[in-house]
């Protein structure tokens, strides 16, 4: 334990050592402890981080987001997803259609559609399927799709060869504006986020969406959630 005594000696220290007189208290003004205080944990490469708060764990399996287009070449003319199961986030749904993803190397079967429909097709993998599948499948953010690779999906009443649309979709965070605000979380930023129990783990370059079509939740994906033993629901801290 360190005890006041022990804080404002060192404080005194440092102050002379920067060469301000006077009393701790005058110097701690004139100093700006704080920003030195940051400046050398930076210098040191810690960042001054503490929790902001909690949010719920969302672990997805791999999934896969069809435009209508895709949907009825591969279902039928005019076919509508019949939904199975709502999702955290509002409006989503797990749908009752599944189908093939093939690749190069493999193939994985019954992947499960999210609905309602894209404007473009999007397929979610882990890294451990694009191992399987062959596919060199970037981390991306959803919806950043240029430059990524394709797949072959199969449907039962047809196929689909993309040109693009495969990624390992990169770890983020959802909140609505009142629960950013109070987590003090800002459309568009990065943080770092904290997870407990015997496979902690710091999760650096969360990417933050905030938006009030959005619950808090920290999505992730298996492989993500298995090497730190997160289920789904698992609270973890949120790190500015
Ligand atoms: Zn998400």
């Amino acid at each position: 334990m360190i005890d006041e005594t022990q804080v404002k000696a060192v404080v005194a220290d440092v102050l002379e050592k920067f060469n301000i007189k006077g009393n701790v208290a005058d110097g701690l003004q004139k100093l700006n402890v704080k920003e030195h205080v940051n400046e050398v944990l930076q210098n040191l490469g810690i960042k001054g981080k503490t929790s902001t708060g909690k949010a719920p764990a969302g672990v997805s399996n791999r999934h896969v987001h069809l435009s209508q287009n895709d949907l009825e070449t591969m279902f039928g003319e005019g076919h509508q997803l019949t939904q199975m199961k709502a999702l955290s986030q509002p409006g989503q749904f797990a749908a009752e259609e599944t189908l093939h993803i093939v690749g190069p190397k493999g193939a994985i079967e019954k992947v499960r559609v999210l609905g309602p429909t894209r404007k473009e097709t999007q397929v979610e993998i882990s890294m451990t399927d694009s191992f399987k599948l062959g596919i060199k499948a970037p981390i991306r953010n959803s919806g950043d799709l240029d430059g990524t690779p394709g797949c072959t999906l199969v449907g039962p009443k047809g196929s689909v060869i993309l040109s693009k649309g495969v990624i390992v979709a990169a770890r983020h965070l959802h909140a609505n504006k009142a629960e950013a605000e109070a987590l003090g979380l800002v459309d568009n930023e990065y943080i770092t986020v904290k997870s407990s129990g015997p496979r902690g783990t710091l999760f650096e370059n969360v990417w933050v969406r905030v938006s009030d079509a959005c619950a808090l939740d920290f999505h992730i994906d298996t492989d993500e959630a298995n090497a730190a033993g997160i289920k789904n629901g698992d609270l973890v801290e949120i790190i500015k």
